[in-house]
């Protein structure tokens, strides 16, 4: 369980000489332990290298967990620290193979008395994509903090250690408890659920368009957050335990004179599912609209969003969502909807009930 005192406290902290037996001396202060957080690895540049010294490019997922660790100074002092490596890949690669790999070996470790929160290093392309998944199918109090970085670790100004160094002095703060899983970029705090990459190389790279960022912080030690648990948490989480896949859904682009036939194309390859990436608030072409609703009719799931990056796609506005059959993505942009969708498609095809998990979770 939760230590009640602060990794700051114990940097600062005298340690006191412990006392003689018999003697009058008050008994010292326990000296409390460190907050235990694992370390689960899957890649990315934060782990990434560059082959040719000094050249932009580069290859996610080189180094490993126990090497990520070593390079951050002061990381022991903050937290007693383990590390497993779930995967070394780019995230762009991520898979259901590795996600459910991760969330089960995730789920363990957090029912474990012995960890007091975990850490996951993450690529930056599809981290948003993970950390909503994770925070949608891991039932925990304990603190879940995902991290990456935009610079590979042999990078000039690397801002892998200081975010992994954050990542974990947020993981072992007794107040990221019940606040659901938590992204930290760039001494910036963002909730699962919020959080989009909004650049394609900048260390500034993450959003929480809707609402803002979840908190910040300073060198780990001094997090200030601006959101309540209550907006940053989960309010259900979908199990996993006996799932080995997720139904398929598909994300259907609108764009200027767009046709169905990807939406064609999608529901003839398997899809479950479908999510409109619509332009403005989740519209498209009468076509694209017409095949979407066509699919809707023979059972397949559609929900709208939007490719804009920002707002909320309401029921109802200038698509009739009602006599279509659609659900409205609220403020979830289109690769949550579908990361969404996918688990709700695991409790039920029931499309009112689909529109209540959008507007719950
Ligand atoms: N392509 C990389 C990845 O997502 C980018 C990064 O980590 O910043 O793994």
């Amino acid at each position: 369980m939760w230590k009640q005192v602060l990794p700051a406290i114990l940097l600062t902290g005298a340690i006191l000489s412990p006392g003689r037996a018999g003697s009058q001396e008050p008994a010292p202060h326990q000296v409390p332990a460190l907050a235990r957080i694992v370390i689960l690895a899957t890649g990315g540049t934060i782990a990434g290298v560059q082959p040719k010294e000094g050249e932009a490019a580069y290859r996610s997922g080189q180094v490993s967990v126990d090497s990520l660790v070593r390079a951050v100074p002061d990381l022991e002092k903050l937290a007693s620290i383990t590390g497993e490596q779930i995967a070394s890949i780019g995230s762009q690669n991520m898979s259901d193979f590795v996600w459910i790999k991760l969330a089960r070996r995730a789920s363990e470790l957090l029912l474990s008395p012995d960890v007091d929160g975990l850490v996951i290093t993450h690529g930056t392309d599809t981290l948003e994509e993970t950390a909503f998944f994770l925070s949608l199918v891991l039932k925990t109090d304990k603190p879940v903090v995902v991290v990456g970085s935009m610079r590979p670790s042999t990078e000039l100004s690397a801002d892998g250690p200081l975010n992994l160094y954050n990542a974990v002095a947020v993981a072992a703060d007794p107040r990221a408890a019940g606040r659901g899983v938590l992204v930290v970029a760039n001494d910036t705090l963002h909730a699962a659920r919020l959080v989009q990459k909004a650049h394609t190389t900048a260390v500034q790279a993450f959003v929480s368009a809707n609402r803002g960022p979840a908190g910040e912080l300073l060198k780990g030690a001094k997090t200030t957050y601006f959101l309540p648990p209550s907006a940053t948490a989960s309010s259900r989480t979908f199990p996993i335990a006996g799932l080995s896949a997720l139904p398929r859904v598909d994300i259907i682009y609108a764009h200027e004179n767009a046709d169905g036939t990807f939406v064609k194309a999608a529901v003839a390859a398997g899809a479950k599912g479908l999510v409109l990436a619509g332009v403005g608030d989740g519209n498209g072409t009468n076509e694209l609209i017409e095949a979407l609703a066509e699919a809707a009719r023979s059972g397949v799931a559609v929900v709208r969003s939007t490719r804009v990056g920002s707002g909320i796609v309401r029921r109802n506005i200038e698509v009739d969502d009602d006599s279509l059959g659609f659900v409205a993505a609220m403020d979830l942009n289109p690769q949550k909807a579908r990361v969404l969708l996918r688990l709700a498609l695991t409790k039920t095809k029931d499309v009112k009930e689909i529109q209540r998990i959008f507007e719950e979770n």
